[in-house]
C-alpha cells in the first residue's frame, strides 16, 4: 500500500514537538493561521538532565503577566488565530513558577478570549513537565483550568537516572514516580513522554511492563537526539532506524494485544495522517509562518520548530523575529515573512515535496533537526524524519497489508502477538 492514502479521518491531540493536524482546506490560507502558542514561564529547569539542549536552564526569569496580556491581545484581535488553539507552556521547568501565576495569567487570557460568535475561540491550555513538583494543590489547579499534562519519564528507575538527574547528580525518578502518583490518585488524566536510549530502545518488553505496573496509559516517544550543543552519539549509527523499527513494532504490537496501554503517539497520532479523507490536507506548523507561536519569558517571539528560541547562528542570527511589547504581531509576521531562515524553511520542504515519498504524511519535517543534523534547513531527510515520519507510516501500512491479506485470505493474520506473551511479563 502505497504511502498517503486516504481512506478515513480522525483528529487528535497535541504536545510538544508533535505540531501537525489536520484541516479542511486544501491550502494555506495566505495568512497566518495559529495553532499552538508555546510560552516559556521560565527558562529555569530544577533538574539537569544529561540531553537537555536548553542553553539557559539555570536562569531563574519569570515572565510577566504584562507579557500574557499583551500577546493575547494581538492574536485573539488579529483573526490569525484557530478556532481552536493549545498554549503549551514548556521549556524550561512549567511548575517551577507557582500556581499563583497561572490563576493570573490563565484568567487574563480567559478575560480577552472571543467566547461568542463566529470568531469564538477555545484555549486548551497544557503543560510538558518532569512532574517532580506535582501535589494535590496542582492537581487541583489542573482539574479547575482542565490542563493537559505531560509528564517526562523515561521508564524504569534505572533507565530514567541514567540521564534524568538533579544537579547534584542524583537521580529524579522517585520524584517523577511520585507526582505520576499523585496525578493518578487525584484521577486528572496525562500522558507520559519518554526518551529512548540505547538501552531502552533494545527494551519494549521491559518499557511496557513498567507503564502498565504504574496505571500509564497514554505514551509518547522520543529518541535521544542531537539537538543545540548536545550530541547524541545514537543519532549517528544507520542501524538506528531498524532498532527503532523493531522496538515501536514490538512496543505497538504488545500495547494492541494486552489493551491496557490505550494511546502510542507514534502510531495513534501517525494513523489518521496515513488515512485520511481526500481533500484534507495533513498540516505540518512547523513549517508554516506563525503556525507556531514561540515566546520566551522577556516576550521575544520566534516560529517554526521552538528549539530555535534561544540559539545563535551566523547567517540567521537569533531566529527572534521581533518582541512582543515592541512589536506588533502583524510586524512580527512582516519579519517573518522577509526572514532567510523563512526562505531556506520553505526550499527544505519544496525539496522534500519533490523528493520524499512521505511528504503527504509529513509535510516537510522539523526545521531544528534538519538545521542540527544537516547544517541547513534547506534539506531533506534526518534521522529524527525517519524515527517519527518513516517509521510509524511503515509499520501501519505493514499493519493495513497484513489485515487486508487476512480478508482476502491470502495470508497470515496476525498483527499482534498473543496476550499470553506479555502478561507472563506484567501484573
Ligand atoms: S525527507 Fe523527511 S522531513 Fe522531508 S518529507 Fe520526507 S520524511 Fe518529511
Amino acid at each position: 500500500m502505497a504511502v498517503g492514502t486516504t481512506v478515513a479521518g480522525v483528529t487528535a491531540g497535541t504536545t510538544g514537538k508533535d505540531v501537525q493536524s489536520y484541516t479542511s482546506s486544501e491550502a494555506p490560507l495566505g495568512r497566518p493561521e495559529v495553532e499552538m502558542v508555546i510560552i516559556q514561564p521560565t527558562p529555569f529547569c530544577n533538574i539537569n538532565c544529561s540531553y537537555c539542549y536548553l542553553p539557559d536552564r539555570s536562569n531563574k526569569h519569570v515572565l510577566a503577566q504584562a507579557t500574557v496580556t499583551k500577546l493575547f491581545t494581538e492574536l485573539f484581535a488579529s483573526g490569525w488565530s484557530n478556532p481552536e488553539i493549545t498554549v503549551l507552556w514548556h521549556a524550561g521547568e512549567p511548575l517551577a513558577v507557582p500556581i499563583a501565576f497561572y490563576r493570573e495569567a490563565f484568567a487574563a487570557i480567559e478575560r480577552l478570549r472571543p467566547k461568542h460568535g463566529p470568531g469564538a475561540i477555545v484555549v486548551k491550555h497544557s503543560f510538558q513537565t518532569n512532574g517532580m513538583l506535582i501535589n494535590a494543590e496542582w492537581c487541583e489547579f489542573f482539574r479547575e483550568w482542565e490542563v493537559g499534562i505531560g509528564v517526562s519519564i523515561d521508564g524504569p528507575r534505572e533507565l530514567h537516572d541514567a540521564h534524568r538527574k538533579t544537579r547534584s547528580g542524583g537521580g529524579t525518578f522517585d520524584k517523577t514516580i511520585a507526582g505520576i502518583r499523585c496525578l493518578r490518585e487525584a484521577n486528572w488524566p496525562f500522558h507520559t513522554l519518554s526518551v529512548l536510549s540505547r538501552a531502552s530502545l533494545d527494551m519494549p518488553e521491559e518499557m511496557l511492563a513498567f507503564f502498565i505496573s504504574e496505571g500509564i496509559d497514554h505514551v509518547c516517544f522520543n529518541v535521544e537526539e542531537s539537538e543545540g550543543d548536545y550530541v547524541s552519539d545514537l543519532f549517528q549509527g544507520a542501524e538506528l532506524r531498524q532498532r527503532y523499527e523493531r522496538f515501536l513494532r514490538t512496543f505497538w504490537h504488545l500495547a494492541r494485544a494486552d489493551g491496557r496501554v490505550k494511546f502510542v503517539r507514534e502510531i495513534d497520532h501517525a494513523l489518521p495522517r496515513v488515512f485520511r479523507p481526500e481533500g484534507v490536507r495533513a498540516r505540518n506548523i512547523q513549517v508554516e509562518p506563525l503556525g507556531m507561536i514561540n515566546v520566551d519569558s522577556h516576550g521575544n517571539v520566534s516560529s517554526f520548530s521552538p528549539e530555535l528560541l534561544g540559539y545563535k547562528n551566523a547567517d540567521y542570527g537569533d531566529f527572534l523575529l521581533g518582541n512582543i511589547h515592541q512589536q506588533s504581531l502583524a510586524e512580527i509576521y512582516d519579519n517573518c515573512l522577509q526572514s532567510a531562515f523563512l526562505r531556506d524553511i520553505q526550499a527544505g520542504t519544496a525539496a522534500c515535496k519533490a523528493g520524499c515519498e512521505y511528504f503527504s504524511v509529513c509535510g516537510g519535517g522539523a526545521p531544528v533537526n534538519k538545521f542540527f543534523e544537516n547544517g541547513k534547513f534547506d534539506s531533506t531527510t534526518t534521522s529524527f524524519c525517519t524515527l517519527t515520519q518513516m517509521v510509524p507510516t511503515d509499520l501501519i501500512l505493514e499493519a493495513f497489508d497484513k489485515l487486508e491479506q487476512n480478508w482476502t485470505g491470502q495470508g497470515p493474520p496476525i498483527i499482534a502477538p498473543p496476550a499470553s506473551e506479555l502478561s507472563s511479563r506484567t501484573p
